[in-house]
């Protein structure tokens, strides 16, 4: 067995009630700076009111701001870090999906750190406030992860800093949070916790254990995205299940990274304003059938596990929940193709995919 390490000290509370029944663990300083998103899902959920209670209950003050949007941006964090400043704040907590947690991780190290955005994506800092994650959609596993995905305007992408100081110390799973989720955006989130789990498994630091792990998550990603797909109803027992299992993703990426479909992903986001996990989804059948014409078995032990019986099946499956791609003329080809073999997670792949390669797999994502 080759050598393997593991990192992942979030305090992980899951369940119903989980804030209210383990306050004592939501408290990491004496005043708390929220961070939530700018559509208001916080405050119609639960979530927001379940912490503020939690909160009060013991004592502690807080100052919200809730103006994060869906795939922030460096600026955003930076005015948010001004106010965490201001306000003298000495913990944040994330209140809400994927963008919401990512912000709280960047103002948790703007706050306390004077840097320039070289710095801050090179994760050139060496104290951040605490943070605590409170996850409302079922997908990006942030409230275990090391990283924040901002969007960057700079380069025209989206940029992530990965820092072990970005994990949050405690993170609060309760499944009913995510019961307001309409049918498209709790498609598109499990897609995305799917494909942590996919890329996770084919990418070079793959370990037994997150091996063991990303299975687990496929184990019941696979089904959820079935039914997703065939427009049934999720129950409350799925709703955990997915939850469970995006964190369970969270926890691999964490240790593995991601790979091709996230770096392909983010030009469909910032130039498209496709979501993070549709994105992803768009890709996956095109990579997938990539990495098996490259002699990767792992492919079809990942579609096994997933519960699809071949790669025909997973790509139909997908399509629907997905829909077909954005069209791209040629120059969008190129400047996707360009920026995509630009990303750090490409090196992360058992077969490193070259321009042409990414043409083709974009080219076949856009069939
Ligand atoms: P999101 O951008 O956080 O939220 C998408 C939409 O869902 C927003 O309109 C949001 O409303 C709404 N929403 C959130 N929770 C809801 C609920 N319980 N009920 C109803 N609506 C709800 O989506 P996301 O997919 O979770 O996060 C995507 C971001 O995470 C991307 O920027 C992606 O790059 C990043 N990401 C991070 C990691 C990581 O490890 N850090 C991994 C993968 C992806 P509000 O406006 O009210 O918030
Ligand atoms: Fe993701």
């Amino acid at each position: 067995m080759k050598g393997w390490s593991w990192f992942s000290p979030t305090k992980v509370f899951f369940g119903i009630e989980a804030v209210i029944q383990n306050r004592q663990a939501l408290v990491q300083g004496k005043k708390a700076l929220i961070v939530t998103g700018a559509g208001g899902s916080a405050r119609t959920n639960g979530a927001l009111d379940d912490v503020c209670q939690a909160l009060s209950g013991l004592g502690i003050i807080w100052t919200i701001f809730d103006q994060v949007q869906q795939n922030p941006e460096v600026q955003s964090a930076r005015l948010a870090a001004l106010l965490a400043w201001r306000e003298q704040v000495d913990f944040v907590v994330g209140v809400g999906g994927g963008s919401p947690l990512d912000a709280a991780k960047a103002i948790a190290a703007l706050a306390v750190n004077d840097l320039d955005d070289e710095e801050l994506f090179a994760g050139q800092f060496k104290q951040v406030l605490p943070i605590v994650a409170i996850p409302t959609t079922a997908g990006t596993g942030s409230e275990v992860t090391p990283y924040s995905i901002l969007t960057y305007p700079a380069i025209n992408s989206k940029k992530s800093i990965a820092s072990p100081l970005l994990i949050p110390r405690a993170a609060f799973l309760d499944p009913r949070y995510t019961y307001t989720l309409p049918r498209d955006i709790t498609a598109d989130t499990a897609v995305d916790a799917f494909s942590h789990a996919f890329e996770s498994s084919l990418t070079l630091k793959t370990s037994p254990l997150s091996r063991a792990l990303s299975y687990e998550s496929l184990r019941i990603l696979g089904p959820c995205l079935r039914k997703l797909a065939d427009d049934e109803k999720l129950d409350s027992e799925h709703r955990s299940l997915l939850l469970y299992a995006s964190m369970v993703a969270g926890q691999v990426i964490s240790q593995t990274g991601t790979s091709l479909p996230h770096a392909l992903g983010y030009s469909f986001t910032y130039f498209k304003g496709v979501p993070h996990g549709r994105a992803n989804g768009l890709i996956l059948p095109a990579f997938a059938a990539f990495m098996a014409s490259r002699g990767q078995k792992q492919v079809f032990e990942i579609l096994n596990r997933s519960g699809f019986a071949n790669l025909e099946e997973f790509s139909l499956v997908l399509k629907k929940l997905t829909g077909a791609a954005p069209q791209l003329d040629q120059d969008e080809v190129k400047v996707f193709v360009e920026l995509c073999s630009q990303a750090k997670n490409l090196a992360n792949s058992p077969v490193r995919p070259d321009m042409q390669d990414i043409e083709d797999i974009l080219t076949a994502v856009l069939q």
